[in-house]
């Protein structure tokens, strides 16, 4: 059966008129049947960064507000969880869910805001590259869990959606440990999937009001793209809104794989869409991060193509003038290859995997993504 995939236009925030936007996809995909009355309803949004939502860093706080209105309408009880990149605790949560706009929010609503930042070591035992991972307690103990994406770019994995978004159920700095275990970007995008289809999402809604393009998912620049998409499968809405922003297929390594392992469509073609059509969604122009490896690449002899690669791939460069020396990249990064040298972050490359934890954690983005001027494109 066709994974159905619903689209709609939304074109800012107004909270009637996105209420009434979010409360469509609902019916349209059956959820309203499938929240029972006094059933736990997580929602894990995108807040990886303390950020204001003007920034598009974030899942925008008035769109998670109306997905919990639309479970309130159901009869389910909210609870919001996430864990950002940094260190996780009751004191960095509370900063986090206050400077996105979330405290006043959920206050507002009748919403609970996960705070208590425990977690358990889970086993994975379909996972085909994590098979041992510690998860977020509300995630493991929901009745339904919702998905709730910004629509970005990424640096390292190309495209930050539904499927990525569950990887914050991973708390705070054990991220970190799992991109040095899977410093490769093919690899990374496995454990991503294997995360994903072990939490199952049981619907994911994708705000894509304001979204990211550029060097995704913190450093780029805002683009007022106007849709929202929705599925039961975090995977053929991630294929979709792929394709809608001109991401050929198969590019991404992280839908390649979904694909590949039966859970999701290779091309939005093979989904059913609903809502909205799509004629005019198209946002072929999206700029992309500077990606880790390229088509040029692919098509080079084999024995040239390690050391293209080594060449190619972007690296972290600290702007030394805007630095303020708060430690922040250092606390993320994996292979502890940042050092604070007189009030400024200095990165040793050769510890360095180009992961991008810094980039993205840096509050003053003053960590950009460089490519040598041979592999500028
Ligand atoms: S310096 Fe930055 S890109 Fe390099 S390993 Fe550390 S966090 Fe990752
Ligand atoms: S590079 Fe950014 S995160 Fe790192 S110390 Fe400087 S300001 Fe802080």
């Amino acid at each position: 059966m066709r994974e159905r995939v619903w689209l709609g236009r939304c074109p800012d925030y107004d909270g009637e008129a996105l209420f009434e936007k979010i409360s469509g996809a609902f019916e349209a995909l059956g959820v309203y049947d499938s929240i029972k009355p006094g059933m736990t309803v997580v929602l894990k949004p995108n807040l990886i960064q303390s950020s204001k939502p003007q920034a598009a860093i974030c899942t925008h706080p008035a769109f998670t507000q109306a997905v919990g209105k639309c479970v309130q309408r159901a009869g389910g009880k909210v609870l919001i969880a996430e864990s950002p990149g940094g260190p996780y605790s009751p004191a960095v949560m509370k900063a986090f869910f206050r400077n996105c706009g979330y405290t006043d929010m959920a206050e507002s609503c009748g919403f609970s805001l996960y705070t208590d930042c425990k977690s358990r070591e889970v086993s994975l035992p379909e996972g085909e590259r994590c098979r041992r991972v510690s998860i977020v307690e509300p995630f493991l103990e929901r009745d339904f869990l919702i998905d709730l994406p910004k629509l970005k770019t990424h640096c390292m994995v190309g495209y930050s959606g539904a499927v990525k978004n569950m990887f914050g159920a991973v708390p705070g700095l054990q991220k970190p440990e799992l991109h040095c275990r899977f410093p490769e970007k093919e690899d990374f995008s496995k454990a991503l999937v294997d995360i994903c289809a072990f939490l199952r999402p049981d619907f994911s809604l994708m705000d894509g009001v304001w979204a990211m393009e550029g060097d995704g998912p913190t450093g780029g620049l805002r683009r007022d793209i106007g849709f929202i998409g929705a599925s039961r499968s975090p995977y053929a809405l991630d294929v979709c809104m792929a394709g809608l922003l001109g991401f050929p297929e198969g590019s991404l390594p992280m839908l390649a794989e979904s694909a590949r392992r039966g859970l999701g469509p290779k091309s939005f073609t093979e989904t059913e869409l609903l809502g909205e059509s799509p004629e005019g969604l198209q946002v072929a122009d999206f700029k992309r991060a500077r990606a880790s490896s390229t088509d040029f690449i692919d098509r080079l002899p084999g024995f040239l193509r390690p050391a293209a690669k080594k060449l190619s791939t972007p690296y972290p460069r600290v702007q030394k003038k805007g630095c303020v020396g708060c430690g922040k990249c250092a606390e993320s990064c994996p292979q502890k290859a940042i050092s604070m040298e007189g009030g400024r972050a200095v990165i040793s490359y050769k510890a360095c995997i180009r992961c991008f934890c810094c980039h993205e954690m840096c509050p003053r983005h003053v960590v950009g993504v460089k490519r040598l001027g041979l592999f500028q494109w």
